[in-house]
Protein backbone atom coordinates (compact mmCIF):
# COMPACT_ATOMS: atom_id res chain seq x y z
CA UNK A 1 0.00 0.00 0.00
CA UNK A 2 1.34 3.47 -0.75
CA UNK A 3 -0.25 5.57 1.82
CA UNK A 4 -1.03 9.39 1.04
CA UNK A 5 1.48 12.27 1.66
CA UNK A 6 0.12 13.23 5.41
CA UNK A 7 -1.96 10.04 5.72
CA UNK A 8 0.95 7.70 7.80
CA UNK A 9 0.77 7.20 11.15
CA UNK A 10 2.71 4.63 13.51
CA UNK A 11 3.29 3.27 17.17
CA UNK A 12 6.46 4.66 18.81
CA UNK A 13 8.07 2.19 20.91
CA UNK A 14 11.02 0.44 22.37
CA UNK A 15 10.67 -2.64 22.26
CA UNK A 16 7.43 -1.82 19.68
CA UNK A 17 7.79 -5.09 16.78
CA UNK A 18 5.02 -7.23 18.14
CA UNK A 19 2.58 -4.10 19.35
CA UNK A 20 -1.23 -5.30 18.19
CA UNK A 21 -1.65 -1.67 17.25
CA UNK A 22 -0.89 -2.01 13.55
CA UNK A 23 -3.07 -4.65 12.33
CA UNK A 24 -5.69 -2.88 14.85
CA UNK A 25 -5.45 0.56 13.41
CA UNK A 26 -5.03 -0.62 9.65
CA UNK A 27 -8.06 -2.95 10.03
CA UNK A 28 -9.83 0.04 11.72
CA UNK A 29 -8.54 2.54 8.95
CA UNK A 30 -9.77 -0.28 6.18
CA UNK A 31 -13.56 -0.20 7.64
CA UNK A 32 -13.66 3.69 7.14
CA UNK A 33 -12.63 3.23 3.28
CA UNK A 34 -9.22 4.99 4.19
CA UNK A 35 -7.47 2.97 1.96
CA UNK A 36 -4.92 5.67 1.79
CA UNK A 37 -4.23 5.64 5.11
CA UNK A 38 -0.81 3.30 6.30
CA UNK A 39 -0.35 2.81 10.37
CA UNK A 40 3.02 1.14 10.83
CA UNK A 41 5.61 0.25 14.13
CA UNK A 42 8.78 2.21 14.79
CA UNK A 43 11.14 1.13 16.95
CA UNK A 44 13.55 3.75 18.53
CA UNK A 45 15.60 3.97 21.69
CA UNK A 46 14.87 7.13 24.27
CA UNK A 47 18.51 8.72 22.76
CA UNK A 48 16.84 8.78 19.33
CA UNK A 49 13.31 9.61 19.91
CA UNK A 50 13.11 13.33 20.18
CA UNK A 51 15.16 13.57 16.52
CA UNK A 52 13.14 10.68 15.08
CA UNK A 53 9.65 12.74 16.24
CA UNK A 54 10.59 15.81 15.10
CA UNK A 55 10.88 14.55 11.68
CA UNK A 56 8.12 12.71 11.43
CA UNK A 57 5.68 15.49 10.07
CA UNK A 58 8.46 16.06 7.23
CA UNK A 59 7.85 12.12 6.05
CA UNK A 60 3.80 13.06 5.80
CA UNK A 61 3.26 11.51 8.98
CA UNK A 62 -0.19 12.89 10.47
CA UNK A 63 0.19 11.59 14.06
CA UNK A 64 1.70 8.85 16.17
CA UNK A 65 0.45 6.81 19.34
CA UNK A 66 3.34 6.22 21.77
CA UNK A 67 3.75 3.76 23.86
CA UNK A 68 6.80 2.33 26.81
CA UNK A 69 8.77 4.09 27.29
CA UNK A 70 8.75 7.17 25.61
CA UNK A 71 5.52 8.24 26.47
CA UNK A 72 6.86 11.26 29.27
CA UNK A 73 9.49 11.97 25.99
CA UNK A 74 6.46 12.69 24.03
CA UNK A 75 4.47 15.14 26.26
CA UNK A 76 8.25 16.96 26.37
CA UNK A 77 8.57 17.22 22.45
CA UNK A 78 5.27 18.53 22.29
CA UNK A 79 4.60 22.10 21.04
CA UNK A 80 1.08 22.13 23.10
CA UNK A 81 -0.60 19.54 24.93
CA UNK A 82 -4.31 18.66 26.65
CA UNK A 83 -5.15 19.04 30.05
CA UNK A 84 -5.07 15.41 29.50
CA UNK A 85 -2.00 14.87 29.17
CA UNK A 86 -0.67 18.16 30.85
CA UNK A 87 -2.19 16.13 34.32
CA UNK A 88 -1.00 13.02 33.87
CA UNK A 89 2.28 14.07 32.70
CA UNK A 90 2.75 11.82 29.57
CA UNK A 91 1.34 11.38 25.92
CA UNK A 92 0.39 8.18 24.18
CA UNK A 93 -1.07 10.17 20.87
CA UNK A 94 0.69 13.00 18.91
CA UNK A 95 -0.99 14.94 15.90
CA UNK A 96 1.65 16.30 13.57
CA UNK A 97 -0.57 19.71 12.27
CA UNK A 98 0.64 23.08 10.73
CA UNK A 99 4.06 22.59 11.58
CA UNK A 100 3.55 21.84 15.22
CA UNK A 101 3.95 18.87 17.80
CA UNK A 102 0.40 18.45 19.83
CA UNK A 103 0.71 16.05 22.45
CA UNK A 104 -2.91 14.23 23.80
CA UNK A 105 -3.34 11.29 26.26
CA UNK A 106 -6.21 9.26 25.49
CA UNK A 107 -5.42 6.30 28.01
CA UNK A 108 -7.61 8.12 30.70
CA UNK A 109 -11.10 9.14 28.19
CA UNK A 110 -10.09 5.26 26.58
CA UNK A 111 -10.77 4.06 30.17
CA UNK A 112 -13.70 5.94 30.56
CA UNK A 113 -15.07 4.70 27.32
CA UNK A 114 -14.51 1.38 28.46
CA UNK A 115 -16.93 1.42 31.78
CA UNK A 116 -19.79 2.48 29.36
CA UNK A 117 -21.50 4.41 32.29
CA UNK A 118 -23.90 7.02 31.91
CA UNK A 119 -22.54 10.85 32.17
CA UNK A 120 -22.74 11.20 36.59
CA UNK A 121 -23.44 7.73 36.86
CA UNK A 122 -19.88 7.50 38.57
CA UNK A 123 -19.79 10.74 40.43
CA UNK A 124 -19.21 10.01 44.26
CA UNK A 125 -19.04 6.56 43.76
CA UNK A 126 -15.92 4.81 45.35
CA UNK A 127 -13.05 3.05 43.50
CA UNK A 128 -10.29 1.58 43.76
CA UNK A 129 -7.09 1.44 42.18
CA UNK A 130 -3.98 -1.14 42.13
CA UNK A 131 -0.76 0.38 40.76
CA UNK A 132 0.74 3.87 40.85
CA UNK A 133 2.95 3.78 38.00
CA UNK A 134 2.20 5.61 34.29
CA UNK A 135 -1.03 3.56 33.70
CA UNK A 136 -2.05 4.09 37.40
CA UNK A 137 -1.55 8.04 36.81
CA UNK A 138 -3.80 7.84 33.64
CA UNK A 139 -6.54 5.62 35.33
CA UNK A 140 -6.47 7.77 38.82
CA UNK A 141 -6.43 10.81 36.76
CA UNK A 142 -9.65 9.58 34.45
CA UNK A 143 -12.02 8.24 37.42
CA UNK A 144 -11.27 11.12 39.80
CA UNK A 145 -12.10 13.46 37.09
CA UNK A 146 -15.32 11.66 36.63
CA UNK A 147 -16.23 12.69 40.14
CA UNK A 148 -15.46 8.96 41.43
CA UNK A 149 -13.67 8.64 45.41
CA UNK A 150 -10.49 6.97 44.37
CA UNK A 151 -8.76 4.85 47.10
CA UNK A 152 -5.14 3.95 45.47
CA UNK A 153 -3.13 1.28 46.60
CA UNK A 154 0.31 0.56 45.19
CA UNK A 155 3.29 -2.65 46.43
CA UNK A 156 5.67 0.54 47.31
CA UNK A 157 3.39 2.25 49.49
CA UNK A 158 5.08 5.34 49.16
CA UNK A 159 4.92 5.78 45.57
CA UNK A 160 0.80 5.90 46.18
CA UNK A 161 1.38 8.70 48.93
CA UNK A 162 3.24 10.57 46.24
CA UNK A 163 0.78 10.48 43.28
CA UNK A 164 -2.55 10.15 45.81
CA UNK A 165 -1.12 13.94 47.18
CA UNK A 166 -0.67 14.92 43.78
CA UNK A 167 -4.00 14.34 42.08
CA UNK A 168 -6.13 14.61 45.34
CA UNK A 169 -7.50 11.46 45.82
CA UNK A 170 -6.71 9.00 49.46
CA UNK A 171 -4.70 6.12 49.94
CA UNK A 172 -5.29 2.68 51.09
CA UNK A 173 -4.97 2.63 54.90
CA UNK A 174 -1.79 1.02 56.30
CA UNK A 175 -3.88 -1.27 58.44
CA UNK A 176 -5.59 -2.83 55.08
CA UNK A 177 -2.35 -2.94 52.81
CA UNK A 178 -2.10 -5.97 53.50
CA UNK A 179 -6.01 -7.22 52.54
CA UNK A 180 -8.25 -5.23 50.70
CA UNK A 181 -12.55 -6.25 50.73
CA UNK A 182 -13.30 -5.04 47.06
CA UNK A 183 -16.98 -5.19 48.34
CA UNK A 184 -17.17 -1.43 49.13
CA UNK A 185 -16.04 -0.57 45.65
CA UNK A 186 -18.06 0.08 42.27
CA UNK A 187 -14.83 -0.01 40.21
CA UNK A 188 -11.90 -1.75 40.92
CA UNK A 189 -9.16 -1.04 38.06
CA UNK A 190 -5.89 -3.34 38.15
CA UNK A 191 -3.10 -0.62 36.48
CA UNK A 192 -0.34 -2.56 38.03
CA UNK A 193 2.41 -5.15 36.52
CA UNK A 194 0.60 -7.52 38.92
CA UNK A 195 -0.21 -10.75 36.78
CA UNK A 196 1.72 -9.89 33.90
CA UNK A 197 3.29 -12.64 31.63
CA UNK A 198 0.29 -15.18 33.01
CA UNK A 199 1.59 -14.89 36.24
CA UNK A 200 -1.33 -15.40 38.74
CA UNK A 201 -2.42 -11.40 39.25
CA UNK A 202 -4.41 -12.05 42.16
CA UNK A 203 -2.04 -13.53 44.91
CA UNK A 204 0.04 -10.11 43.52
CA UNK A 205 -2.54 -8.69 44.70
CA UNK A 206 -3.87 -7.70 48.42
CA UNK A 207 -7.53 -7.94 47.14
CA UNK A 208 -9.80 -10.75 48.47
CA UNK A 209 -11.47 -12.28 45.84
CA UNK A 210 -14.61 -13.34 47.93
CA UNK A 211 -15.53 -9.49 48.24
CA UNK A 212 -16.45 -9.01 44.32
CA UNK A 213 -20.03 -9.20 43.64
CA UNK A 214 -22.64 -8.28 40.75
CA UNK A 215 -23.30 -4.37 40.12
CA UNK A 216 -18.99 -4.11 40.40
CA UNK A 217 -17.32 -3.14 37.34
CA UNK A 218 -13.65 -4.67 37.49
CA UNK A 219 -11.00 -4.19 34.93
CA UNK A 220 -7.50 -5.37 34.18
CA UNK A 221 -5.38 -3.10 32.09
CA UNK A 222 -2.51 -6.41 31.99
CA UNK A 223 -4.19 -8.91 29.33
CA UNK A 224 -2.66 -12.42 27.96
CA UNK A 225 -3.71 -15.21 26.14
CA UNK A 226 -7.01 -15.70 28.19
CA UNK A 227 -8.49 -13.21 31.23
CA UNK A 228 -6.40 -13.26 34.49
CA UNK A 229 -7.31 -14.98 37.68
CA UNK A 230 -8.53 -11.46 38.99
CA UNK A 231 -11.12 -10.71 36.06
CA UNK A 232 -11.91 -14.98 36.77
CA UNK A 233 -12.72 -14.49 39.81
CA UNK A 234 -14.81 -11.01 39.66
CA UNK A 235 -16.94 -12.97 36.62
CA UNK A 236 -17.39 -15.89 38.96
CA UNK A 237 -18.52 -13.78 41.28
CA UNK A 238 -20.92 -11.98 38.94
CA UNK A 239 -18.81 -8.35 38.23
CA UNK A 240 -19.06 -6.75 34.77
CA UNK A 241 -15.30 -7.31 33.54
CA UNK A 242 -13.08 -5.61 31.36
CA UNK A 243 -10.22 -6.85 29.85
CA UNK A 244 -6.51 -5.06 28.51
CA UNK A 245 -7.48 -5.76 25.24
CA UNK A 246 -11.03 -3.44 25.56
CA UNK A 247 -8.81 -0.68 26.87
CA UNK A 248 -6.12 -1.10 24.05
CA UNK A 249 -9.04 -0.87 21.53
CA UNK A 250 -10.99 2.25 23.64
CA UNK A 251 -7.38 3.85 23.88
CA UNK A 252 -7.04 3.37 20.30
CA UNK A 253 -10.45 4.61 18.74
CA UNK A 254 -9.53 7.77 20.27
CA UNK A 255 -6.86 8.26 18.63
CA UNK A 256 -8.07 7.58 15.31
CA UNK A 257 -11.00 9.75 15.75
CA UNK A 258 -8.23 12.42 16.42
CA UNK A 259 -6.36 12.36 13.56
CA UNK A 260 -8.87 11.40 10.88
CA UNK A 261 -12.05 12.93 12.56
CA UNK A 262 -14.12 9.63 12.33
CA UNK A 263 -15.21 7.24 14.58
CA UNK A 264 -13.67 3.32 13.78
CA UNK A 265 -15.55 0.35 14.12
CA UNK A 266 -15.01 -1.33 17.77
CA UNK A 267 -16.02 -4.62 16.59
CA UNK A 268 -13.32 -4.28 13.84
CA UNK A 269 -10.99 -3.12 16.08
CA UNK A 270 -10.95 -5.64 18.82
CA UNK A 271 -11.51 -8.44 16.01
CA UNK A 272 -7.63 -7.34 14.71
CA UNK A 273 -6.16 -6.75 18.07
CA UNK A 274 -7.28 -10.06 19.08
CA UNK A 275 -5.92 -12.38 15.98
CA UNK A 276 -3.03 -10.69 16.02
CA UNK A 277 0.05 -11.94 17.68
CA UNK A 278 0.68 -11.02 20.74
CA UNK A 279 3.18 -8.39 22.51
CA UNK A 280 3.48 -5.14 22.84
CA UNK A 281 0.00 -3.21 24.52
CA UNK A 282 -0.51 0.08 22.71
P1 LIG B 1 5.01 1.06 35.14
O1 LIG B 1 4.95 2.54 35.03
O2 LIG B 1 6.30 0.35 34.95
O3 LIG B 1 4.44 0.69 36.61
C1 LIG B 1 4.35 -0.64 37.02
C2 LIG B 1 3.38 -0.72 38.20
O4 LIG B 1 3.11 -2.09 38.48
C3 LIG B 1 3.91 -0.12 39.48
O5 LIG B 1 2.83 0.41 40.20
C4 LIG B 1 4.50 -1.35 40.18
O6 LIG B 1 4.58 -1.21 41.59
C5 LIG B 1 3.47 -2.37 39.83
N1 LIG B 1 3.93 -3.76 39.89
C6 LIG B 1 4.91 -4.32 39.15
N2 LIG B 1 5.00 -5.63 39.43
C7 LIG B 1 4.06 -5.89 40.38
C8 LIG B 1 3.66 -7.06 41.07
N3 LIG B 1 4.26 -8.23 40.86
N4 LIG B 1 2.67 -6.96 41.97
C9 LIG B 1 2.05 -5.80 42.19
N5 LIG B 1 2.37 -4.64 41.57
C10 LIG B 1 3.37 -4.70 40.66
O7 LIG B 1 4.00 0.36 34.13
P2 LIG B 1 2.62 0.96 33.57
O8 LIG B 1 2.87 1.70 32.31
O9 LIG B 1 1.94 1.66 34.70
O10 LIG B 1 1.83 -0.37 33.17
C11 LIG B 1 1.28 -1.22 34.18
C12 LIG B 1 0.59 -2.37 33.49
O11 LIG B 1 -0.55 -1.90 32.79
C13 LIG B 1 1.50 -3.04 32.45
O12 LIG B 1 1.73 -4.35 32.86
C14 LIG B 1 0.73 -3.05 31.16
O13 LIG B 1 0.56 -4.37 30.71
C15 LIG B 1 -0.63 -2.51 31.52
N6 LIG B 1 -1.09 -1.52 30.53
C16 LIG B 1 -2.06 -1.89 29.66
C17 LIG B 1 -2.54 -0.98 28.72
C18 LIG B 1 -3.62 -1.41 27.77
O14 LIG B 1 -3.86 -0.71 26.79
N7 LIG B 1 -4.31 -2.50 28.02
C19 LIG B 1 -2.01 0.31 28.67
C20 LIG B 1 -1.01 0.67 29.58
C21 LIG B 1 -0.56 -0.27 30.51
P3 LIG B 1 5.92 -0.64 42.31
O15 LIG B 1 5.76 0.84 42.32
O16 LIG B 1 5.85 -1.24 43.66
O17 LIG B 1 7.10 -1.12 41.51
Amino acid sequence: MNPERGHRLAVLGHPVLHSRSPAMQNAALAGLGLTDWLYSAIDVIPEEFGALVRGLPGEGFAGANVTVPHKEAALAVADSASDAALAIGAANTLVFRDGQIFADNTDAPGLLDALEEPAGKLDSRPALVLGAGGAGRAVVWALAGAGMKVMLWNRTRSRAEDLAKELGVEVIPPEQHGGIDPGQFDVIVNASAAGLGGRDGLAELPVDPGGFHSGQTVVDMVYGEKPGTLLEAADWAGAKTVDGLEILVRQGARSLEIWTGQSPDLEVMRAAARESSPGTLT
